[in-house]
């Protein structure tokens, strides 16, 4: 028909998440060896006892970073970490990446030395191998895509879709700091270009600006989960922010969920940086994203085995009401959790 011919979606219409499920619908899985395809932090392909995992991410310029405050040293550590948390997400083990590369004439060889001493750095601490890549131009900007393949024991997997009714939600660390971070440098970014006498102010805030630049995979949970025995009934890594993951588990696992608001991990930085702004933290927490913590739930039954880590708060619990994702406030009135976080096709 030639009126469904003419026909223009944009993508802005669409959302990044509805164009992900609209592109991959169809597709049909025709290996065995395939557990799990599009749908989770990491592809899960058979590998006898064991599972690979496989997740692959993409960095653009302009987009996902601003040069004019990221060392280069830093964003090479983020790119290789932001994949790590992917494989964490799984309940699993990162080992190898590739990292591909798209560079304008703009960049020199030093400047793309300073990426890699920031890739290496991050591959020593976490193990990892570097095992490859590809190198480009691009007209304009860097763009960077590293894959990540991992490990885990098959029954260690852990996917978003099988939450169940009753389990406790839980989060590691504290959320919002990595946002109110990238808050505080755009706004330094804005005084520089104003007036570049002026250096940027960033005293007392290291540890914001350290949750944006430089962000760590949740290893150290992994093994506490190794350690205690426990495996969560669903994990996702909060890259999105809290409200978008969390909608995600319900979705993919058919329940609801009851949040309570102020159960919210937020570190005092972050609050006081929120209070600067006008703006509240826990607004932060649920829509600003690249925490990279984890977000899993757990069966009741091993509740007291988690209580008394740190590391780890329960936020709520999931409940049988499908779709039907609410925020408990303090009065206890329900506000239904809307998914606000990163869109990559903003209008
Ligand atoms: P995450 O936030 O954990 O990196 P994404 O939201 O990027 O996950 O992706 C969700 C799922 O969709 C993943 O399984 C990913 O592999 C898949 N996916 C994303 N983009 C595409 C694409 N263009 N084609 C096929 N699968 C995709
Ligand atoms: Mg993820």
């Amino acid at each position: 028909m030639l009126e469904e011919k003419l026909k223009r979606t944009e993508l802005s219409e669409m959302g990044e998440f509805r164009l992900i499920d609209h592109l991959t619908e169809d597709i049909k899985i025709v290996n065995k060896e395939t557990i799990k395809g599009v749908g989770d932090d990491a592809a899960v392909i058979d590998n006898g006892n064991y599972v690979t995992l496989v997740s692959t991410d993409i960095l653009t310029e302009g987009i996902h970073f601003d040069l004019t405050y990221t060392p280069l040293k830093h964003l090479g550590y983020k790119a290789a970490v932001v994949n790590f948390s992917d494989i964490a997400a799984m309940n699993g083990t990162p080992k190898q990446i590739t990292v591909s590369i798209a560079v304008s004439n703009r960049f020199s060889v030093e400047a793309l030395d300073e990426f890699y001493d920031g890739l290496k750095i991050a591959c020593k601490k976490y193990n990892v191998d570097l095992v490859g890549g590809d190198t480009t131009s691009s007209l304009k900007g860097l763009f960077i895509s590293i894959t990540v393949v991992g490990i885990a024991k098959k029954d260690d997997v852990v996917y978003r879709n099988t939450a169940k009714a009753n389990d406790l939600i839980c989060v590691t660390g504290d959320l919002g700091g990595a946002f109110m971070g990238l808050k505080l440098l755009e706004r330094e970014k804005e005084v520089f270009k104003a007036d570049p006498g002026i250096q940027p102010d960033l005293e007392g805030y290291d540890y914001i600006v350290g949750r944006q630049l430089k962000p760590e995979a949740r290893m150290d949970i992994i093994k506490i989960f190794k350690d205690l025995k426990v495996k969560p009934t669903s994990m996702i890594d909060i890259s999105d922010g809290l409200a978008s993951e969390i909608m995600h588990i319900c979705k993919d696992s058919d329940v609801g969920c009851n949040v309570y608001l102020d159960k919210i991990p937020i570190d005092p930085t972050t609050n006081n940086m929120a209070v600067d702004f006008n703006m509240a933290a826990t607004v932060a927490a649920l829509n600003g994203g690249e925490d990279y913590e984890l977000l899993f739930t757990i069966s009741q039954d091993n509740y007291e085995k988690i209580k008394t880590v740190k590391e780890i708060t329960v936020i709520g619990y999931i409940t049988e009401a499908r779709d039907n994702c609410y925020l408990v406030a303090n009065d206890n009135s329900l506000i239904p959790i809307k998914a606000q976080g990163w869109n990559s096709f903003p209008e």
